[in-house]
């Protein structure tokens, strides 16, 4: 049967009817009314309505950025829309009687989309990295999502690869996220440009924009402008190292890379390849695992939601 998931991010809620075998039969999407808990929940109501309209639906799922309680019911904290625990699920479930609803991690859902209908078909160990302004994951061991003991499992960006590093936004020192983001990959650049040599391709784009972005970054790329790629390496040994931490861990098969810098593809695949080498333990005596890149790139919370729920509904 049909399920629905709804994604709710900073700007938009994306909502879809997404059939058993992770097809979009229907989509929609409105703004977001950021930091407004009752709005939100009535927005999610009217798509969920809208969405179900004369089919047959079994469960509606709900991803949102931040810490989802291990029952799938609350939402702990949600920082880019301001929530600190909302009980979600009850306040959903009051005004959508009869379906099952769950609630769930925007990455954990993009991470189980790409696990069952992406680039993490056939595996059981997957990691998925998602590469945006920050950096999010999810992780699948044994053909099941990683929830931990409260919920929080798999913030693979809060991973501490420096100690006493960067400051992150989540209060430590030192996350991936400070070195293996988008943000980051612009302050590389930026050093580059800084530099002279290699970097007067980038120095000369920061000129005439005003500011490097990730356009213009991924532009350079594209062109193989040794200054951006040398930026694209930096990153991409910062990603295979923590790959390499998550590896003594989970010993997943395939690593996913996901985000908009996924799309420089085998350039950023290789050193993060290399880097996972150089810093695996016992290297040498271990398979080597897959790395690869994310295949469903918008629909990943929608489709993930809406299979975790329809999975959810179907285990009662
Ligand atoms: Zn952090």
């Amino acid at each position: 049967m049909h399920a629905i998931g709804i994604d709710i991010g900073g700007t938009k809620i994306a909502g879809a009817l997404v059939s058993e075998s992770g097809e979009i039969l229907r989509a929609l999407k409105r703004p977001t009314p950021a930091g407004d808990p009752v709005a939100i929940v009535e927005n999610v109501v009217e798509l969920v309505q809208e969405l179900r309209d004369g089919v047959a639906v079994i469960a509606a799922g709900v991803a949102a950025a931040g810490f989802v309680d291990a029952t799938q019911s609350i939402v702990y904290y949600a920082p880019n829309i301001n929530w600190r625990g909302e009980p979600f699920r009850d306040a959903l479930m009051q005004l959508l009687p009869g379906l099952d609803i769950t609630i769930d991690n925007d990455a954990n859902a993009a991470g189980w989309a790409e696990y069952r209908f992406g680039a993490g078909r056939g595996a059981t160990d997957m990691t998925l990295l998602t590469i945006g302004t920050g950096v999010g994951g999810a992780v699948i061991v044994d053909g099941n999502l990683l929830r931990g003991g409260f919920g929080a499992a798999g913030e693979i960006g809060h991973l501490r690869v420096v100690p006493g590093g960067l400051p992150c936004g989540c209060g430590q020192r030192g996350c991936i996220e400070q070195y293996g983001s988008g943000r980051s990959l612009l302050r590389y650049a930026n050093e580059i440009a800084d530099a002279g040599g290699i970097g007067l391709n980038l120095a000369a784009a920061r000129e005439s924009a005003g500011q490097l972005d990730g356009t213009i970054i991924a532009a350079l790329i594209e062109d193989r402008d040794p200054g951006a790629l040398a930026a694209l390496r930096e990153l991409g040994s910062w990603l295979g190292q923590a790959s390499a931490s998550i590896g003594a861990v989970l010993d997943p098969q395939l690593f996913v890379f996901g985000g908009g810098v996924a799309a420089a593809g085998e350039l950023l695949l290789e050193p993060i390849r290399e880097a996972f080498l150089a810093h695996l333990p016992a290297r040498g005596f271990h398979p080597e695992p897959t790395f690869a890149v994310a295949e469903l790139v918008n629909d990943a919370g929608v489709v993930g939601a809406a299979d975790l729920a329809r999975l959810h509904a179907e285990r009662r």
